[in-house]
């Protein structure tokens, strides 16, 4: 008698857990039952659970499970999520949440979903330039995005008016040509291997994603001025991260800038600043060069 009262209390628990997580549309995409950004064994279990009728599954999880479009959670899904989580599976576009006609190409170590659309890698949405991932030469929005630049002029608002600070732009928006220039007079100065270290590769510069830009300085010392602190302990506010954190050389590929800032949204620049991570440690990827 107990042990059936506590198995159908664990049920209860598990049926309201899962009605009790509705995550908004948006926040979910093909295989990602739980609405996290992630793609995990849980994901599937919760399939199977679905599928056995042990949890019940709100409207838009139920459309993030069904993996094969059919309006069925069955255990075709929680195979086929499986399959996904180790890199086996395909998608079908048809499925995907804002990311149609992208290709998923991989699952990073932290299980997010690594897709590849118009030549450019996204991951939880944000576009992704690295060292590992590259930007075709033809992408060029020619200037700061919107959303970036509205939130860096809110920014610079709050900053003077709040703060009596001022942040300025000293480098945005920079074009594959303008960064194959730059980087190869770094290289006739300093020499390859040093130049990798401070400055990317054309196609490789996040600058080119119009979602990054320069304030300030490019001296280290930023860090300690009145300017910089603020942006360091701020910038999330407005959806910005410092991209290339302090001690964080062999995960991002660069020495510390902390001048440099890269916006991802105010909710992803959160989670990010509460981490403590850098945004390859954060999402589970790598920065390196292939050769
Ligand atoms: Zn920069």
């Amino acid at each position: 008698m107990k042990k059936t009262h506590k198995i159908i209390c664990l049920l209860l628990l598990l049926a309201m857990s899962a009605v009790a997580c509705c995550v908004p549309a948006s926040a979910l995409a093909f295989g990602d039952v739980d609405g996290d950004g992630r793609l995990l064994a849980a994901d599937a279990r919760m399939v199977l659970r679905a599928s056995v009728n042990l949890v019940t599954l709100s409207e838009e999880q139920k459309k993030a499970a069904d993996t094969d479009c059919d309006k069925a959670i069955t255990a075709a899904d929680a195979r086929n999520i499986l399959r996904l989580c180790v890199g086996l599976g395909n998608t079908d576009d048809s499925c995907m949440n804002g990311m149609d006609g992208a290709t998923l190409v991989g699952i990073s170590q932290k299980g997010y979903r690594i897709y590849v659309k118009n030549g450019m890698t996204y991951v939880d949405g944000l576009l992704i330039a690295n060292k590992t991932y590259a930007l075709p030469s033809s992408y060029n929005p020619g200037a700061l995005l919107n959303e970036c630049y509205d939130a860096f002029d809110k920014m610079q608002t709050d900053a003077w008016y709040g703060a009596g600070l001022y942040l300025y732009e000293i480098s945005g928006f920079r074009s594959y040509e303008t960064q194959q220039n730059l980087y190869d007079r770094y290289v006739a100065t300093d020499g390859k291997a040093e130049a990798d270290t401070y400055s990317a590769r054309p196609g490789h510069s996040e600058h080119q994603t119009g979602l990054a830009l320069d304030v300030n300085s490019l001296y280290e010392s930023f860090a300690d001025t009145a300017e910089g602190r603020w942006l360091a302990a701020n910038a999330h506010k407005y959806g910005f991260i410092i991209r290339y954190p302090k001690g964080k050389t062999d995960q991002t590929g660069y020495i510390y800038e902390p001048w440099h800032i890269r916006y991802v949204g105010v909710e992803k620049a959160t989670k990010i600043f509460n981490s403590g991570l850098c945004l390859e440690e954060y999402y589970g990827l790598t920065s390196v060069y292939a050769d």
